[in-house]
């Protein structure tokens, strides 16, 4: 290979990368069984206890456009909000009282996913403002967020009836709409809620368990997952292990922010 060759350049881009990721995580960075991946869902790692180190995973596949629609060119979150929220691509665009854009922060350096608005959400225009919204205050003001530092929305902008899981055409009319909130936020860390947001963020189906203590991509931007907090106020036993997602979330989060400030 001819020394300065693009391919040359870019090996030697990839030596310095590795190196950078040793110098900061040391052996732990593991990258295994490529081959196993498919566009969309994640290589196998074996699930890191929250005590262990990281473990990163490569960014997914280039970025596809998002929508040829005119929303696409919104560039304000304001903008994009005022163009999406009559929206009528599924079927819970007849039955919402209110559409659930997303709250808080535009250049937060934490955006937290959640699944869809619940019964309070969808009175009131504004995600996680129910009981699970006040438990989601309390874990993040745990690791020191502040809600309105943060940029808080979920999967699905209108309510599914009942609260039943968002169904996937659902997912499919809407995530284009979360798509570009990240594109405009270009958060640091994303903090995923639940294993139904992970599935459709991630397209994986892999179990919560096995999703925990390992830092994925969406959109090429670091993202772990932790319970979801209606989860935990059924299940007060996922409080432990929530935290301690949460404290490795901010770890990553701080140490993002400090090499890519905003
Ligand atoms: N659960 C969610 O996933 N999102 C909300 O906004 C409220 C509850």
């Amino acid at each position: 290979m001819l020394p300065n060759s693009p391919v040359s350049e870019l090996l030697d881009d990839i030596q310095e990368l590795l190196r950078q990721e040793r110098a900061l995580f040391g052996e732990a960075l593991l990258c295994d069984d490529r081959t196993t991946r498919k566009e969309g869902t994640m290589a196998k790692t074996k699930p890191a206890v929250p005590d262990e180190p990281l473990l990163f995973e490569l960014p997914g596949p280039a970025v596809a456009p998002i929508t040829t629609e005119a929303w696409g060119n919104a560039a304000t979150l304001a903008d994009l909000e005022g163009q999406i929220n009559r929206c009528m691509k599924c079927t819970l665009g007849g039955t919402r009282t209110n559409f659930v854009f997303g709250v808080g922060n535009p250049r937060a350096t934490l955006m937290v996913i959640g699944e869809a608005p619940g019964a309070d959400e969808d009175a009131q225009g504004e995600p996680f403002v129910g009981r699970a919204g006040q438990l989601l205050n309390k874990i993040l003001e745990a690791i020191h967020f502040k809600r309105d530092e943060v940029y808080i929305c979920n999967i699905l902008k209108c309510r599914p009836p009942g609260n039943r899981k968002p169904l996937p055409e659902e997912a499919e009319s809407c995530l284009p709409y979360l798509r570009k909130q990240v594109a405009l936020i270009q958060p640091r860390v994303i903090l995923c809620l639940g294993l139904t947001a992970a599935e459709n963020l991630l397209g994986t189906r892999e179990s919560l368990g096995q999703l925990r203590g390992r830092v994925l991509y969406y959109e090429g931007i670091p993202l772990m997952i932790t319970y979801h907090p209606a989860a935990l106020l059924r299940n007060p036993n996922w409080k432990r292990p929530t935290w301690e997602d949460v404290q490795a979330l901010r770890a990553l989060h701080d140490e993002l922010v400090a090499k890519n400030p905003k």
